[in-house]
């Protein structure tokens, strides 16, 4: 289970001061006033000083305006409250947050005996390591990474230390810049927000749409929320299922579904599919109801996009159905992963928005 970090309460204190000054007809005026009741004088402080804090914030509140990280935060309130959203990955790297954690992989630590046996500098096949005051020393420009040493050392005085968000990502869609910065190689990466769980220094954010949300539901449009099967036990033990249904209809949607109805409908389709297709025309079919999944076979595996089943994901399957009984409705998705928001984006039109539980657990504050 994830912990509710100091990085985690920052990033909800953002998004539900966001939420609340937009409700309020407030965000154009206040929204720099985020930079300083999220980050007071008085700390806490995680980083040098209140200006790094603050700059780190800003572009915290950019991507959860959905606009480019280095906007101005009243430009990009007014575009956020136009319902403009920038054209941008919705996984990012904050540039000012990455503390460009140390890039060498191995690492000899006070453990270190130099003792008189030395497997480690026996051990390299580079003969990378040597003896530097009193204690085995790595050359990082010899150095080829395959971990003997540490292997080797009696002591475990050879670690071996991975950048979090680096380690997170099995795609290596994360790699160090050349200011050892964190990046992400889009043609890699999924969007499935595994980085930004990792990140202790919440340097990897996903960008919201909540403003854009409640400018529609303020206008009294009619928007329904269809909400994942999950929702049960995001809200802590004493929250019933009415009470969330209640909650969201009271912040303005118009009806509240839940996208079970969509898995139903996929699991006829997908049935039939699998039985007109397997095994005649191909050897196994897989569901297509993660977009991570999807982009990876997509991405990386594209010999098996065949075995990925056409029909669409419960989200998808809801919302079509919504739409085709109401063309006036906006779609809201509502579950626990960042990846559906690159699924709502290929299918425009019939999802509208998409919010994490985190995302509407900001906007219910
Ligand atoms: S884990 Fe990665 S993104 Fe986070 S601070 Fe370190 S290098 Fe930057
Ligand atoms: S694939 Fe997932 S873990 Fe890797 S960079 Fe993209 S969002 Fe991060």
């Amino acid at each position: 289970m994830s912990q509710v970090t100091e990085v985690v309460k920052i990033r909800r204190k953002v998004l539900s001061e966001i939420a609340r000054l937009a409700f309020e007809g407030k965000l154009q005026d206040h929204v720099e006033d985020i930079l300083h009741t999220v980050v007071t004088e008085e700390g806490p402080r995680y980083r040098c000083c209140v200006h790094k804090e603050r700059a780190v914030l800003k572009d915290r509140i950019n991507l959860a305006l959905s606009q480019p990280i280095n906007t101005d935060l009243k430009v990009a309130a007014q575009n956020a409250l136009e319902g403009k959203i920038a054209d941008m990955p919705f996984v990012n790297v904050l540039p000012e947050a990455c503390d460009r954690c140390p890039i060498d992989k191995f690492i000899v630590t006070d453990a270190c005996r130099n003792c008189v046996a030395h497997h480690c500098i026996n051990s390299c096949p580079k003969k990378a390591i040597a003896v530097v005051q009193n204690r085995a020393f790595i050359d990082k420009n010899r150095c080829v990474e395959c971990g003997l040493c540490k292997r080797s050392c009696p002591y475990g005085a050879i670690i071996e230390v991975s950048r979090p968000c680096e380690r997170a990502c099995d795609l290596k869609a994360v790699v160090a810049g050349a200011d050892r910065r964190a990046v992400i190689n889009y043609d890699k990466c999924v969007q499935c927000g595994a980085c930004k769980i990792a990140c202790p220094f919440g340097a990897i954010g996903d960008r919201s749409v909540i403003v854009q949300l409640i400018q529609d539901l303020k206008h009294h449009k009619k928007v329904y929320a269809i909400i994942a099967p999950s929702f049960i036990g995001q809200f802590g033990l004493k929250v019933r299922p009415g009470q969330v249904i209640n909650a969201l209809k009271q912040l303005g949607f118009y009806d509240v579904q839940e996208v079970s109805f969509g898995a139903d409908i996929v699991t006829v389709e997908e049935t039939k599919e699998f039985a007109a297709t397997v095994p005649g025309e191909r050897s196994f079919m897989t569901t297509s109801c993660c977009p991570a999944f999807v982009g990876m076979v997509e991405k990386h595996l594209p010999e098996l996009r065949d075995k990925v089943s056409s029909t669409v994901s419960p989200m998808i399957a809801t919302g079509k159905s919504i739409k085709v009984d109401d063309p006036e409705a906006i779609v809201v998705f509502i579950g626990p992963c960042i990846a559906k928001k690159v699924e709502a984006a290929r299918y425009a039109g019939v999802i509208d928005y998409v919010l994490t539980f985190e995302e509407l657990a900001a906007m219910l504050v």
